[in-house]
C-alpha cells in the first residue's frame, strides 16, 4: 500500500496513534454521555498539527494531502477511537474546504485560520427538514439588501451544530428549491440566528447533533463563499473527500471490529475450547478480515485517483458503497461473536455497531450513491 510507505506517512501514524492513546481513550466514555467534546481537544489537535492535516500550510494547515488526512481518520479508529469523535473533532473537513478553494483571503483569515489553530469550531448545513438527499431542493433563502443577504429557513440534522462558531450554509439565492444555490458563513450570535434542541441519536453520542433556525438574518455578503449560484457545485465538488472519509471510517471500523473479535475469540472458551479453535468461527473471522481488506485497498485505490485529478465521480460513489456494506456486516458480525458482552455498553464493538449506522446515510445515503453509479453506467 503506497498510503503507509514513507517515513513521514509512519510519523502520522505515530503520531495520530500517541494523541489517541493519551487524549482520547482516558475520555471518550466521559464524552459519549456528555454528548459532545471539549473545545481545548480541538486545540491540543491542533498544536501538534493533526487538525491542519490535509489543508496547505498557506491557509494555516499542516500540509499534506487527501491520503495523509484518511490515514489519520484510519488511524483513530484503528487506536480505539471511533466514527463518532472524527465526525466531531473534524467537522471543519466539511466546514473548511469550499473557503479554502475560493481562495478569499477574508474568510482565510477570519474562520479558516482560527479553526486550524483550534480556537474556532466550524459546521456545514446542507440539509433541511424538508430533505437532504435533494440538494438543489434546498428552501433555505438568502435574500440581498444591500450590503448584507437576509437568510431565512431551517437545517436540521447539523453535526457540531450546537457547539460551532459559524456555520457554512447552503442557501438559494433566488426562489425556494430554484437550484440556484450559493454558500453563506453565518456566524453564531447574529440577531435571528438560533440553535435549537440537541438531537439523541442512536450513535455518534460524542458528537453533538442540532437543528438550525434562522430569521431574518442579516449576513455581510462578504460573507459568501465564491461568486452568487456557485454553491452546488462547489457542494458536489467537496462531497469526494466527505464520502472518501465516510468510507475510510467504514473499513477502519471494520478493522477495528476484526481485531477485537478476534482477540475475543481467542480468548473466550465454550465447551472447554476457545471460540477460535472451532472452524466456523475461524471462517467467520478470515471473511471479515477479507471484507475489512478488500474495501480498503479499493477505497486506498480510489482516493490516489482522486489525488492524481482523475475524474472518479462515479468510483467514489462505490467506494463508499462497498466500504459501509462490509462495515455494516462486520460490526454485526463482531458484535456477535461476543455474545452477551457485545450488547453492553462495556464492550467497545457495542459502540461501533451503533455509530456504523449512519454511514450509509450521511454525506449521501447508499441510495444516493447508486443512483450516481448507474448514471455513471450510462442508465
Ligand atoms: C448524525 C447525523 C449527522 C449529520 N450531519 C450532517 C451535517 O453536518 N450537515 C448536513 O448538511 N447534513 C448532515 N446530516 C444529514 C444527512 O446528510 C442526511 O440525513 C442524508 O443526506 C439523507 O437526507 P434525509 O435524511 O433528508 O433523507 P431523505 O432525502 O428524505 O431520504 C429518505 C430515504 O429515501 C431514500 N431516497 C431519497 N431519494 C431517493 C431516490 N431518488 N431514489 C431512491 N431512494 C431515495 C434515501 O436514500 C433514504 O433512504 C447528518 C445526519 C445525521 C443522522
Amino acid at each position: 500500500m503506497t498510503m503507509v510507505d514513507t517515513p513521514e506517512r509512519r510519523q502520522l501514524r505515530e503520531l495520530t496513534r500517541a494523541f489517541v492513546t493519551k487524549e482520547v481513550l482516558p475520555h471518550l466514555d466521559d464524552w459519549e454521555r456528555a454528548g459532545e467534546v471539549p473545545r481545548s481537544l480541538h486545540e491540543t489537535a491542533a498544536k501538534i498539527g493533526l487538525l491542519g492535516i490535509g489543508f496547505p500550510e498557506s491557509v494555516g494547515g499542516s500540509g499534506g494531502d487527501l491520503l495523509d488526512s484518511l490515514l489519520v481518520t484510519e488511524e483513530i479508529i484503528r487506536s480505539g477511537g471511533s466514527s463518532g469523535l472524527i465526525a466531531a473533532l473534524f467537522t471543519h473537513g466539511i466546514a473548511l474546504p469550499h473557503m479554502v478553494a475560493s481562495h478569499d483571503d477574508g474568510l482565510i483569515e477570519r474562520y479558516v485560520r482560527p479553526t486550524l489553530a483550534g480556537t474556532m469550531i466550524g459546521a456545514l448545513a446542507i440539509t433541511e427538514p424538508d430533505g437532504g438527499s435533494d440538494v438543489a431542493g434546498i428552501r433555505t433563502c438568502a435574500r440581498r439588501d444591500g450590503d448584507h443577504y437576509v437568510v431565512n429557513g431551517s437545517k436540521t440534522y447539523i453535526t457540531s451544530g450546537a457547539r460551532s462558531d459559524f456555520v457554512t450554509t447552503a442557501v438559494c439565492t433566488d426562489f425556494p428549491g430554484s437550484g440556484s444555490l450559493s454558500l453563506l458563513v453565518i456566524e453564531k450570535g447574529l440577531p435571528g440566528f438560533t440553535v435549537g434542541r440537541r438531537l439523541e441519536k442512536l450513535g455518534w453520542h460524542c458528537s453533538d447533533t442540532a437543528e438550525l433556525s434562522f430569521v431574518d438574518v442579516r449576513v455581510p455578503v462578504t460573507n459568501r463563499v465564491g461568486p452568487e449560484d456557485t454553491g452546488f457545485l462547489a457542494i458536489m465538488q467537496q462531497f469526494a473527500t466527505e464520502r472518501l472519509s465516510l468510507a475510510t471510517q467504514a473499513y477502519a471500523t471494520a478493522q477495528r471490529c476484526v481485531e477485537l473479535a478476534t482477540r475475543w475469540c481467542r480468548d473466550r472458551s465454550t465447551f472447554g475450547r476457545p471460540l477460535a479453535s472451532r472452524q466456523l468461527v475461524r471462517h467467520r473471522l478470515a471473511e471479515m478480515h477479507t471484507r475489512a481488506e478488500a474495501a480498503r485497498a479499493y477505497v486506498h485505490d480510489v482516493a490516489e485517483r482522486v489525488v492524481a485529478g482523475q475524474p472518479v465521480v462515479t468510483e467514489v460513489a462505490m467506494a463508499k458503497n462497498v466500504a459501509v456494506a462490509a462495515c455494516d456486516a462486520v460490526v454485526d458480525a463482531a458484535l456477535q461473536l461476543h455474545g452477551g458482552f457485545g450488547y453492553l455498553r462495556d464492550a467497545e464493538v457495542e459502540r461501533h455497531y451503533r455509530d456504523a449506522r449512519i454511514l450509509g446515510i450521511g454525506g449521501g445515503t447508499t441510495e444516493i450513491m447508486n443512483e450516481i453509479i448507474a448514471k455513471g453506467m450510462g442508465l
